[in-house]
Order: C-alpha cells, then sequence, then structure tokens
C-alpha cells in the first residue's frame, strides 16, 4: 500500500478531525501518501481528493465538526456509483481508505472492499455509541459532557420553580446517551428504548419524588424511547394525570453533536487512526477500529453493522438506587 484516502461520511460527531490527522501523521510517519476525500462517498464519486500533509492537519485536534465536511451519498448504493468511486481511486493512485462514520458509512465500506477486493478500515464516529464491535464510538464522551453541563442549567432553572422537565437527548435507537447523562446529571428518571418503564411507572416514580420533599424533577428521554409517542405526550399525560407538576419540554437537537472533543475522545481518535492505518499496512482490510478494556481491537465490518450493543444494566439499578 502506498496512498490511503481519508473521509468523513454520514452523520458527524466530535474527534472526527482528531482521527483524520492521526490517520494522515501515521500515513507520514509510515512515509506512504495520504489523500484527504471531501464529502464522503459523495468526493470520490466527484473526484474531490486532496493530497494531505503533516502540516495539512495542523490545529484541528481541538476542532469540533470534520474539516473533510461529510455528506450522504445516494449514488453509493448503486452499482455503478460505486465502480466510478472505484476508478476515481485508481486514477489518483489510492490503494486503500479509512472511513470514519457509523453503519450506513460502513455498510458501504463493506460491499465496495468485496466488490473490488479493496483493502479498506474503519473508525466508528458517532455520538449515538450504537456501533457494535467497540465500547465507545468518537464523539460519544465528548456528547455525554456537554449533555451534561445542559441539563445542570436546566436544573437550576427547575428548582428554582418547582418544575418538572422532560428532556429529550439523542441516540438513535439505543439510550446509551440517556442513560449515562441520567445518572451523570442526578435525573428522577431515565426512559430508554431497552427498558420499557410504562407510563403508570412513570408516574408513581413522580408522585413518589414529590412526596419525597424534591422540588424538581428532571426526566431524560432518549430519542428512541417509546413509553410516550414523544416528549410532548409525555408532557400532556403527566399534566393530566399528575397535576401537581408545572411541566416543560427541552428537545436538545443539534448541539449535542458540536463542540470541542473531551480529552478522551482526542485520545481515542489518535489511537484509532494510528491503529487503521498500521492495520492496512499490515494486510488487514474490511474491518473496524474499536476498543476494549483499554486496548484497540479489530471486528469484521460485516459484524461490527450486524451486531447490536448492549445497555449496562447494572448502571439501570445504580439510577434507581440514587433517585431515592
Ligand atoms: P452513518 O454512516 O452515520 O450511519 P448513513 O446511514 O447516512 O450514515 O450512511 C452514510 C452513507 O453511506 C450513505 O449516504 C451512503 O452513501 C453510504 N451507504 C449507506 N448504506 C449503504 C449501502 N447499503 N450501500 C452502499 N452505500 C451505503
Amino acid at each position: 500500500i502506498k496512498k490511503i484516502g481519508v473521509f468523513t461520511s454520514g452523520g458527524d460527531s466530535p474527534g472526527m478531525n482528531a482521527a483524520i490527522r492521526s490517520v494522515v501523521r501515521a500515513c507520514v510517519y509510515h512515509k506512504i501518501e495520504c489523500v484527504g476525500i471531501y464529502r464522503g462517498y459523495q468526493g470520490m464519486i466527484e473526484g474531490d481528493f486532496k493530497p494531505m500533509d503533516a502540516r495539512s492537519v495542523n490545529n484541528i485536534i481541538n476542532k469540533g465538526g470534520t474539516i473533510l465536511k461529510s455528506a450522504r451519498c445516494l449514488e453509493f448504493k448503486t452499482a455503478e456509483g460505486r465502480k466510478q468511486a472505484y476508478d476515481n481511486l485508481r486514477k489518483e493512485g489510492i490503494d486503500a481508505f479509512v472511513v470514519i462514520g457509523g453503519d450506513g458509512s460502513f455498510t458501504g465500506a463493506h460491499i465496495f472492499a468485496q466488490e473490488f477486493n479493496f483493502p479498506v478500515m474503519g473508525i466508528p464516529g458517532t455520538i449515538d455509541n450504537d456501533i457494535y464491535g467497540t465500547t465507545f464510538t468518537l464523539g460519544y464522551d465528548t456528547a455525554l459532557n456537554t449533555v451534561v453541563e445542559v441539563i445542570d442549567k436546566i436544573r437550576d432553572t427547575a428548582s428554582s420553580h418547582n418544575r418538572l422537565f422532560f428532556i429529550e437527548v439523542m441516540g438513535r435507537d439505543v439510550g446509551h446517551i440517556a442513560l449515562n447523562v441520567g445518572v451523570g446529571a442526578g435525573a428522577e428518571e431515565i426512559l430508554i428504548p431497552e427498558e420499557d418503564l410504562g407510563l403508570d411507572r412513570l408516574l408513581d416514580s413522580l408522585k413518589r419524588s414529590k412526596a419525597s420533599g424534591k422540588s424538581s424533577s428532571i426526566v431524560v428521554v432518549a430519542e428512541g424511547d417509546t413509553t410516550g409517542e414523544n416528549v410532548f405526550e409525555l408532557k400532556k399525560y403527566v399534566e393530566k394525570h399528575l397535576p401537581i407538576y408545572d411541566v416543560r419540554v427541552s428537545v436538545l437537537g443539534h448541539m449535542q453533536r458540536g463542540g470541542a472533543p473531551s480529552c478522551y475522545d482526542r485520545v481515542l481518535a489518535s489511537r484509532m487512526g494510528v491503529s487503521a492505518v498500521e492495520a492496512l499496512l499490515k494486510g488487514e482490510s474490511d474491518k473496524m477500529v474499536g476498543v476494549q478494556d483499554n486496548k484497540m481491537i479489530f471486528t469484521p465490518i460485516s459484524k461490527a453493522i450486524k451486531g447490536h450493543t448492549v445497555i449496562d444494566t447494572e448502571l439501570i439499578r445504580v439510577s434507581d438506587i440514587l433517585t431515592i
């Protein structure tokens, strides 16, 4: 392998820039060329390439977002689109790539690797932590810190007015963000898709909380949770059946994806980038780099995209105990 392409694809997450920097510098260190591909698969199909050297990634380790931009690209789902991408890579002399993205981006990479026998390596970049084969995805830790900080602020106003807040956080179909920020911010209740509390238990819990002398309550709701239709329906339900609270809703939205990466995410990105490049140089392909027990591990992409992450049940118990 003489020239590696690197790109970010799908939803962005903090730490992607740190991963790009790591891939580029690991290539320079190992005396191979590195090319940045803009806007993910879209840029691959359009030939939007830029040679990268060690200095082209100066001052980005601390930046949120991605300097290579990200995109969703329907054309890459077609054989013609992928052939065009392959021809462009060959023309540029790129003989392997590192994709930083989520499930969808990995599915595309896996199909591409199989179709053209092309070496690819994946780095899991998403705040949702919903990828099998790694304990932590890039951006997850930063998102947890961002959300906890916001909930702390909401708590200040909630306790000043005896309010009940439903706070919806991201996480797609999994409750990792909700469960962790819920414990970290001391929420009264945490609603996650993995555990169906049911509306009655929610009401009981809120009643108990009020009776125990608490003046305000925070309920963290994962976006994928199905206890209520959505947070606004939850508000209506509680207002109707438990009129002791002044209920408010806050949907945190895309701010959760932004901001400077935490130190943990920068270190993780740095390790993953080096591991991905060195794995390609060793002849590995069609794998994703992950972290487990603080060690870098590799999982076939085909497994990573099929597998499911599991929620930490011990943490659910801890939360139940501490909200007494
Ligand atoms: P994420 O990587 O964050 O999960 P998406 O699901 O939007 O984001 O996927 C990003 C891109 O990966 C898509 O826009 C598409 O170009 C490519 N991709 C996703 N699924 C496939 C597929 N089945 N075949 C080929 N390419 C795919």
